[in-house]
């Protein structure tokens, strides 16, 4: 027998009003129904599930004519990514596509084996720390819009993306899939995703509600985090992608949250999504991370996916908790009008003239601006770089990553990408016959015998002699030296976390023995994650960061290398000196057993090195360029402001470079007499903003004061402290360059 949740007889007994209301509230957008939070305005709140009125009447017309059978068919996947319609009514099924950076090939259709069409290959888009690296919320629209053409394209209602859990810990095996460290960073970078993909008339679904940070027991784990923390730093991408960006679908997490699964959770989903944040779309399950009927239906799930179809939880036995009357019919009804409306709002695809939209040069383009954007220069002590293909004769580039490619992996975040440009590929196109370039590959990817997956699997992490004799003797023959580190989409990958920090496959001891040969050496950092790069940062003079960077990254990096492109991706996470600096270690709370305690709290990232003075290797926000910039007077439209008003805040950036170049100006704030704990810092507004060489360019951002709030566990709602406040801009979040003080009243 199944046990249900406290809130369970409250939702049976209003049941028939919640359904009445939802009618009414139709005309009303949501508003009323979402607290106005720290955050952005409920104006655009779910505007977009808002059916007009003669739709809401069509899906009343629906539902009053069908079976309890057929809608009880609709509410799980009868195929691994089908779910079902109406066929009676001409009400076709809902087909569901991964993933967050490109739309997955075919499978078979009750299981995962490919079809091995030659039809469904896809863009491959930068994977998502590198979309977030480059900062820049317009990118995420043309990303997302990228990805809805496609889907259309192929037939698809729902795309199974964004991701944007937040990352908790750099061992994440899902860090590359995910954002940043920041919930504000990813706020800005969802909604616009979402809205890029609906604006095709595709749903997006917002992955994975909630607290799904880790990979190791993900399907068991027990996520115990106090409220403040779940508001302030988990829940935020979320709610920005219902309550600004209107997103359709909401799948839920595999874990569980205070004692129950994410998609049996009445917290997650019938309190936080539905009744405060006026969610209409629909909440799908992770594939195969149902695990009862009644608690189920009852809390807050609408469709079951990838479960066995031998074995649903929402098939004939939920049909038979409504017989028995243990589901009202009128909980059915509501999951039914969910997937209704993300049935009509998916027909109206505005984009059909994107048939045979799928990896056009169009697309490809996007995935390069993109990829451009994503690269961060992280060290450029020896103005090694840019470098000029007319003054060096001989390249030599070095490290597996040079022709390694990294769309596929990662069950559902892999893609048939149409083709993509390795480094070795992008340096060839982009310098001609200009320079000699030789490759020898001085590291490969090399695994023990074990019964690991991914990063559990045993590396060999001994340098072969033959390759790394290979790689110092074309580096001393070169005029530079290429070097390409990192690790792979086999290595970082979901299902497993990493066990360290540490680069694997022995090349760290390559590239010793390679920069001892030719200090002119430039590493590219290829990875989705922070890993430990202090030899790199002590070996070589210039260093590039690049996230698994798409169809069109290997052009990427060689046009950042050779100038074409001023670097300005930034940093989305901390790279710490050591996993014991950073938070949920040092605090020995990951992963867990049966159950994980974020015991952080809300100092999770740079929140956390800047509040206890920990150096890291390398901050969030940080990324270089070959200009360089300087900011001066911030200002601010006044000095206090009620906690409803919005702070205008002014500021001069200045190229001091000879090329022009983008810089994004991050802005933080700082409680400078907190009456509660709280972070040294928090970002609250960025920029990205092109500047001509030599010019400057007045830079205007708005904060909202009631995006300063804290969640008060006391009162259980949200509070802006009054006192005096620091706004302090600058070019990473250890790089603040121009401040000014406010009061809030
Ligand atoms: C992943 C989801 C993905 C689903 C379908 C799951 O393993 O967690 O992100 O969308 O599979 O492939």
């Amino acid at each position: 027998m199944e046990t249900t949740h406290p809130g369970r007889q409250k939702r049976k007994a209003s049941g028939i009003l919640f359904t009445l209301l939802l009618i009414f509230s139709v005309y009303f957008a949501t508003s009323s129904k979402v607290c106005s939070q720290a955050g952005q305005s409920p104006d655009a709140t779910t505007k977009t599930m808002t059916q007009g009125m003669e739709e809401e009447k069509r899906i009343e017309t629906i539902l009053s004519g069908m079976t309890l059978g057929e809608k009880v068919a609709m509410l799980y996947g009868k195929g691994l990514f089908v779910s079902e319609g109406i066929p009676r009514l001409g009400i076709r099924e809902i087909h569901y596509t991964d993933g967050p950076f490109g739309i997955r090939e075919e499978l078979e259709f009750s299981s995962w084996p490919p079809l091995k069409l030659t039809t469904d290959s896809a863009t491959f888009l930068p994977a998502g720390s590198a979309l977030a690296a480059t900062w820049n919320p317009g990118l995420a629209r043309e990303y997302g819009r990228v990805l809805g053409e496609e889907a259309v394209t192929r037939g698809k209602d729902v795309l199974l993306g964004p991701a944007v859990n937040i990352t908790r810990s750099p061992l994440n095996g899902r860090t590359y899939e995910y954002l940043s460290e920041d919930p504000w960073l990813n706020s800005r970078l969802v909604v616009e995703y979402v809205r890029g993909v609906q604006d095709c008339g595709v749903a997006a679904c917002v992955k994975h509600y909630a607290l799904n940070n880790q990979e190791t027991n993900r399907g068991s784990v027990d996520v115990l985090a106090d409220e403040r923390t779940v508001r302030e730093i988990y829940l935020p991408p979320f709610r920005a992608a219902i309550v600004e960006a209107g997103a359709w679908s909401v799948m839920a997490a595999y874990n569980k949250f205070r004692g129950y699964w994410c998609a049996e959770n009445d917290y997650l989903l019938n309190r936080v999504l539905r009744d405060e944040w006026g969610f209409r779309g629909m909440v799908i399950s992770d594939w195969g991370g149902t695990h009862s009927t009644v608690a189920s239906a009852l809390n807050g799930l609408d469709v079951e996916m990838g479960s066995s179809a031998r074995r649903t939880y929402f098939g004939q036995p939920l049909l038979d908790s409504v017989k028995a009357g243990i589901v009202p019919e009128s909980v059915i009804d509501d999951k039914v009008r969910r997937i209704l409306r993300v049935r009509m709002l998916t027909e109206k695809k505005t984009a059909p003239e994107t048939g045979g939209l799928v990896a056009t040069p169009a697309h490809m383009e996007t995935a390069l601006k993109i990829a451009s954007e994503a690269v961060v220069l992280l060290k450029n002590d020896s103005g090694l770089l840019p470098l000029s293909a007319l003054e060096v004769k001989k390249i030599a580039v070095i490290g597996d990553n040079a022709t390694m490619k990294h769309a596929t992996g990662g069950f559902g975040a892999g893609v048939k990408t149409r083709y993509e440009i390795s480094p070795l590929e992008g340096l060839e196109n982009r310098i001609g016959g200009r320079a000699s370039i030789t490759f020898s590959r001085g590291w490969a990817p090399g695994y023990l015998p074990s019964a690991g997956r991914g990063a559990l699997r045993r590396t060999n992490d001994t340098p072969d002699a033959g390759l790394l004799a290979e790689a110092v003797a074309a580096a001393r023959d070169a005029d530079v030296v290429l070097f390409f580190a990192g690790t792979n989409r086999e290595f970082e990958t979901e299902g497993t976390d990493r066990t360290s920090l540490d680069l694997p496959f022995g090349q760290n001891e390559v590239l010793k023995a390679v920069t001892a040969a030719n200090p002119s050496t430039i590493v590219i950092l290829v990875s989705g994650s922070p890993f430990d790069i202090s030899t790199i940062m002590q070996s070589a003079p210039s260093i590039l960061w690049s996230g698994f960077n798409g169809s069109e990254g290997g052009n990427a990096i060689a046009d950042v290398i050779l100038g074409n492109v001023n670097p300005s991706g930034k940093l989305p996470f901390t790279f710490p000196a050591a996993l014991n600096d950073s938070p949920a270690h040092a605090l020995d709370a990951f992963p867990g057993d049966r159950t994980v305690t974020y015991k952080e709290g809300i100092l999770v990232g740079y929140r956390w090195f800047d509040t206890r003075n920990i150096e890291p290797l390398l901050c969030f926000g940080h990324g270089l360029s070959y200009s360089s910039f300087t900011y001066s007077r911030m200002k601010t439209d006044k000095k206090a402001y009620g906690s409803d008003e919005v702070i205008k805040l002014s500021l001069r950036v200045r190229n001091t470079g000879s090329i022009k170049g983008a810089e994004t100006v991050q802005v933080y704030v700082s409680d400078r007499n907190p009456g509660m704990d709280k972070a040294a810092r928090e970002l609250k507004a960025f920029r990205k903003i092109m500047i001509p060489a030599g010019k400057s360019v007045k830079a205007s951002i708005s904060i909202n004061v009631s995006d300063l709030a804290c969640w008060d566990e006391k009162t259980n709602g949200w509070i802006t402290e009054p006192g005096e406040y620091l706004i302090a801009a600058g070019s990473s979040s250890r790089d603040l360059r121009s401040a000014a003080t406010i009061t809030i009243r």
